[in-house]
């Protein structure tokens, strides 16, 4: 379980996070929701180290990450940013990157039988020799994903990893992810746009709006009252099927 406690951030003197307490548990996945600038890729690269916020702590497993090393964090935590540096190497490469933690003297045996397993989990064996410029948007992603498997980590953040991706590769990559969060106990928490895939494949909920916590909870805190607030959008949200859907209604 990753959380943060009283959390304060701001990029020079302008507030950006304020008393911003979350926790996200084992084996679910978390939705983290909220306007363009809301604050919640600062949010991510708080809880992984990379920014180090002005107040309040983040907890792995009830231990302050301030008083783990980088290396150790990396075992722990899989983080895969918003925007991407391309890189050329092929894929296999690439995924083995994610091994780095955990490597002394050069790869190992074991080392590359992970990356192959990986590879195989998400079907994408069959690209292992390709490189990063020859896939598609959402074989990107998968790939990507695969790097921050490989790490063997137990946290997933995931910021935006369905931006344009098509329908059927959105709800590849979400599934995979569901899988990974409910079979291997993974605590995911993972930044999406579309809140109808948040509502099929997330199983908790956080609302954020200018740098703040606005609800956080399972399915039943996502009301219309709620995107219309944290949006300023008028929605309604009517069930098929047992599935909650948000129709936009402005009329
Ligand atoms: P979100 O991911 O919800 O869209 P961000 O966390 O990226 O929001 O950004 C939150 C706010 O912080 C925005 O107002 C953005 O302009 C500002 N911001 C983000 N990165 C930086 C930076 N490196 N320096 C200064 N301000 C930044
Ligand atoms: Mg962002």
């Amino acid at each position: 379980m990753i959380e943060a406690r009283d959390l304060e951030f701001s990029y020079n003197g302008v507030s950006i996070l304020e008393n911003v307490d979350v926790e996200f548990k084992e084996g679910k996945v978390n939705a983290i929701l909220g306007p363009n600038g809301a604050g919640k890729s600062t949010l991510l690269k708080c809880l992984n180290g990379i920014l180090k916020p002005k107040r309040g702590c983040v907890y792995i497993n009830g231990s302050d990450i301030r008083r783990l090393k980088l290396k150790d964090i990396a075992k722990l935590i899989g983080y895969v940013p918003q925007k991407n540096n391309p890189v050329l190497t092929t894929v296999f490469d690439y995924v083995l990157l994610g091994r780095k933690p955990y490597m002394g003297f050069g790869v190992g045996r074991k080392d590359l039988e992970i990356v192959e397993s990986v590879l195989k989990t998400l079907g994408i064996e069959k690209l292992s020799l390709k490189r990063l410029n020859q896939l598609s948007g959402g074989e990107l992603q998968k790939v990507i994903l695969a790097r921050a498997l490989a790490q063997e980590a137990k946290i997933l953040l995931l910021d935006e990893p369905t931006n344009n991706l098509d329908l059927k590769s959105q709800f590849e990559l979400m599934n995979l992810t569901r899988k990974l969060a409910h079979e291997r106990n993974i605590t995911v928490a993972i930044v999406v746009h579309d809140i109808n895939i948040a509502l099929r494949f997330a199983d908790e909920f956080v609302f954020m709006k200018d740098g703040k916590i606005v609800a956080k909870g399972d399915r039943k805190i996502v009301t219309s009252e709620i995107i219309e607030r944290v949006y300023d959008v008028r929605v309604k949200i009517k069930e098929i099927s047992g599935i909650p859907v948000l129709i936009y209604s402005p009329f």
